[in-house]
C-alpha cells in the first residue's frame, strides 16, 4: 500500500464510480466561471484562447488548480455518464 497520498502533478484522476480517466470538467456549469475565453483572429481564422484573471493561459491545468479556483467543480465521466463533484475524484 502506498503511504504517499499526495498525487503527482500530472497523475490522472479516476471516476469515483468506474475508475475511468475519461473525464470532463465543466468550469461554467453555474454560469460563474473562473475561466474566460475569447477568440483571437489569426491567419487560420478565429482561434480560442482560455485565460483567467492572473493567468494568461489556462488551456492546460492540473487538478489542484481546479480545486483552488472552483469550490463546486462539476465533473462528468464519459465512460459511465456519471455526474459527480470534483472532490469525489478517485
Ligand atoms: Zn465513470
Amino acid at each position: 500500500m502506498k503511504t504517499n497520498r499526495k498525487k503527482k502533478m500530472t497523475e490522472k484522476n479516476n471516476c469515483p464510480h468506474c475508475k475511468s480517466t475519461k473525464l470532463e470538467y465543466y468550469p461554467d456549469v453555474d454560469g460563474a466561471s473562473w475561466v474566460r475565453h475569447i477568440y483571437v483572429q489569426t491567419k487560420n481564422g478565429w482561434e480560442i484562447k482560455v485565460f483567467a484573471d492572473e493567468d494568461k493561459d489556462v488551456s492546460t491545468i492540473q487538478t489542484g488548480k481546479i480545486f483552488q479556483e472552483d469550490m463546486m467543480p462539476y465533473m462528468y465521466c464519459i465512460s459511465c455518464t456519471a455526474e459527480f463533484h470534483g472532490r469525489d475524484l478517485a
